[in-house]
């Protein structure tokens, strides 16, 4: 070889390696999913009306996970869920465990449910809604242990799959979300579909889908356990895909309805719309590949009530009040006796992703209405920005100030199932959003 050949060679090596790092390729992924159908029998959650345990099941239960890892080494995990809620006890032992385990911090996990109302009842304070004996709240435990055990398996069984892949963004949409404040179908929406596919390096083999939309998953109210139109939009996807591993999650979908509903024909229909939607975007060429670095920002803010009850007026209401406003007063004074007084604020999980240099994924906690995801977007900029709600604690619905202001369900009595003294004290929204924007700006340095 003549040394200018040589030299030649040597340069077009060092710029493929150059090309490679900067590639959607210099990723790797690891996806994997368990099921979490509870083994027994027993309560399910979102509905207080509901007298007794779970009949069946249409379909099982699952959480999937999605383990990304950058060309530096920088690890995160996604968790999705067919649950109702994000049991902020179950955060931080599954997070204890896993940062002990593979040295990835908390603000790298980020755990999501689809909020299917066909899903067991965990061990959260939105449990109390129900009208549980002690021997079902044991069950409740018990199954939230082994759920606990089960998450740790999966996030274990996503690392262990980690290998060189290749990650492809973009979104599409469906339309079956309306805004179901009254006066019904007229306020804000967001009907986008996000997708992220994550794919074998030479693109042959898809390995996994994540994707989101911002609606509740309440299709359904029977005795089935079912993972409602998200489950069967996952369930679609992967049977389309085989080996793809396709997880959901919630967006700002709090004050969001499939409308109409009630039928297992129309959940199956909806999940049918969103699987399509997802493979829309799959097929029409659009996706961009994600090159860049992960980073990852997590913080709790203190979100502070507009009131607090005084101890006499929980007496009160614990002996005079309904079913719902006595299981409250019950907590609240718990509280009491615990602290010595009533917590003024709650510890709210604001999370920001960079996944690449193309895209900012803001997770929040909370049952989360959809001017949130919309304003995130067009701050942060829309096109390059997710929104993902029910995100790491479900504590509480949070509604935007102009939500706030209005009242009503989302606005206010919904504190009441979540067992908290009162609404929102004004003022989250700014707070949040700032914070969002705090967390974008220290993984963009
Ligand atoms: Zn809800």
């Amino acid at each position: 070889m003549s040394s200018r050949i040589f030299l030649a060679v040597l340069l077009l090596s060092a710029l493929s390696l150059t090309v490679q790092a900067a590639d959607s390729t210099a990723w790797q992924a690891g996806v994997a999913r368990v099921v979490i159908t509870p083994p027994q029998p027993m309560w399910m959650s979102g509905y207080g009306g509901r007298d007794h345990a779970a009949e069946g099941a249409i379909h099982d239960l699952y959480a999937r996970a999605a383990a990304v890892r950058d060309a530096q080494g920088e690890t995160a995990v996604f968790i999705s869920s067919d649950l109702v809620g994000v049991p902020i006890k179950m955060v931080r032992a599954v997070s204890a465990v896993v940062e002990q385990k593979h040295g990835i911090p908390r603000r790298s996990l980020m755990f999501t449910c689809s909020h299917t109302h066909c899903g067991p009842a965990l061990d959260h304070m939105l449990s109390f809604m129900l009208d549980m004996k002690d021997a079902d709240w044991q069950q409740v435990r018990d199954y939230q242990q082994w759920l606990n055990g089960k998450m740790i398996e999966l996030i274990d069984a996503a690392i262990a799959d980690l290998k060189p892949a290749r990650l492809s963004a973009g979104s599409g949409r469906t339309t079956f979300a309306a805004n179901r404040r009254a006066p019904k179908g007229i306020g804000p929406y967001d009907h986008q579909v996000p997708v992220l596919r994550i794919e074998s390096p030479d693109g042959q083999q898809l390995r996994g889908l994540v994707f989101g939309y911002a609606c509740h998953n309440t299709t359904l109210g029977f005795y089935n356990w079912c993972g409602d139109y998200a489950g069967f939009a996952q369930l679609y996807l992967e049977d389309h895909h085989p080996d793809c591993v396709a997880m959901f999650f919630t967006g700002g979908g709090a004050d969001q309805n499939p409308l109409p509903r009630r039928t297992l024909e129309l959940a199956e229909k909806y999940g049918r719309m969103l699987a399509t939607a997802v493979d829309d975007v799959l097929d029409d060429g659009e996706l961009k590949p994600v090159t860049g670095q992960l980073k990852t920002a997590f913080r709790d803010i203190d979100l502070a009530f507009a009131a607090l009850p005084s101890k006499q007026e929980l007496e009160e209401t614990q002996k005079t009040g309904n079913r719902y406003l006595k299981n409250r007063a019950t907590n609240l004074l718990k509280q009491w006796d615990e602290h010595g007084r009533l917590l003024e604020t709650y510890p709210f999980p604001v999370q920001v992703w960079q996944l690449g240099d193309g895209l900012t994924w803001v997770a929040l906690g909370g049952e989360l209405v959809v001017e949130y995801q919309l304003r995130l977007k067009h701050e942060l900029g829309d096109g390059r920005t997710w929104v993902t709600g029910y995100a790491n604690d479900v504590m509480a619905y949070i509604p935007s100030e102009r939500v706030l202001e209005e009242g009503g369900y989302e606005g206010d009595s919904s504190m009441i199932y979540y067992q908290l003294p009162s609404r929102w004290k004004a003022g989250l929204e700014q707070q949040i959003v700032d914070t969002v924007h705090e967390l974008n700006r220290v993984t963009q340095e």
